[in-house]
């Protein structure tokens, strides 16, 4: 039996061991360099998004598809929720199809955990809220050890995460994880996009003096999430904090800039940056396959504690 709020699938970066996240990068890696996946053949995985969404959804899609799962899209606009179906009700529904997994997206935080507990079908967490995205910090890592050369390599980098840090998901999960392979985060931003509460060994600058640090993970700002009262000065914040031309020409060769998609040009960064040398975030896009096939495989053997 499922006990409820036992983990079976991955839902937060809190619970992820050191371990667990190693393998999971190193697996990663090991299918980006050709290693046959496994097989899951005649299992289904059910992408249930109650939020939009366009890569993490195609991502998860192509994913399952290279594990020999078939891949169902649970399209919300189409559902009956709209017609105030209980999204417990939802959950049983699809649970009936027999799927292998559920990937959940939500407006919600902790939606995942619940369609576990509701259902006993492992759960990923594809982005709940403004609480977690587990399984992109898993695929940021894994694209900076494949661009530094090691795990051991990362020990020692200063990541600044800069931007909306108060409304990203991205960077709750990242800074975890980040922490466990030994990097250094400072979140970099304006007072008012600073969480509220304190992180441990997360400094906090509020000027962005590109030169310090080895890897600038950017991130959108996130109006949706904005509530009453939350405004930007969009040329206030360009000039302080948007990875502009100007502020790129001070970029060293050995630096890296990262952002989670998707990029408004022009406004966190200028859009010709994100082809230059220094810039992984195609990579990232590419990257996230083959983390997703990892994250997919260790969930099903029933090897993952986060
Ligand atoms: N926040 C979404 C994501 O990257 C946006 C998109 O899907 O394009 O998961
Ligand atoms: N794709 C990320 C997310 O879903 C970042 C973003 O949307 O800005 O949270």
């Amino acid at each position: 039996m499922n006990l409820p709020g036992r983990r079976l699938g991955l839902h937060s970066s809190t619970n992820l061991s050191s371990e667990n996240l190693k393998s999971l990068i190193n697996r990663s890696l090991e299918l980006s360099r050709g290693a046959d996946p496994r097989s899951f053949s005649g299992r289904n995985a059910i992408l249930a998004f109650f939020e939009s969404s366009t890569r993490t959804k195609v991502s998860f899609e192509v994913a399952a598809t290279q594990l020999g799962m078939v891949a169902i899209n649970f399209d919300i606009t189409g559902s009956s929720l709209s017609k105030g179906e209980s999204i417990k009700d939802t959950a049983e529904t699809l649970a009936s199809y027999d799927p292998s997994l559920f990937v959940v997206r939500s407006k919600e935080s902790g939606l995942s955990q619940l369609f576990e507990d509701w259902t006993s079908v492992p759960t990923i967490n594809a982005g709940d809220g403004e609480h977690e995205h587990p399984t992109q910090a898993i695929l940021d890592l894994t694209t900076l050890v494949e661009r530094f050369g090691s795990l051991d390599a990362l020990e020692g980098l200063q990541m600044a995460i800069v931007g909306d840090v108060l409304h990203s998901r991205v960077a709750r999960s990242l800074v975890q994880l980040a922490s466990t392979c030994g990097i250094e985060v400072s979140f970099v931003g304006p007072e008012s996009m600073m969480p509220k509460y304190i992180f441990p060994n997360v400094v906090r600058h509020s000027s962005f003096e590109v030169e310090r640090y080895d890897v600038l993970y950017m991130l959108r700002i996130q109006r949706e999430r904005f509530s009453e009262g939350e405004s930007l000065e969009v040329n206030k914040y360009r000039s302080r904090f948007s990875l502009t031309k100007e502020r790129a020409s001070h970029i060293r060769r050995d630096q890296v800039v990262m952002h989670p998609g998707p990029v408004f040009p022009g406004m966190e960064i200028d859009a010709p940056l994100i082809d230059i040398d220094n810039s992984l975030i195609r990579r990232q896009t590419e990257v996230s396959i083959f983390a997703r096939m990892a994250i997919i495989e260790a969930v099903l053997e029933g090897s993952i504690d986060g």
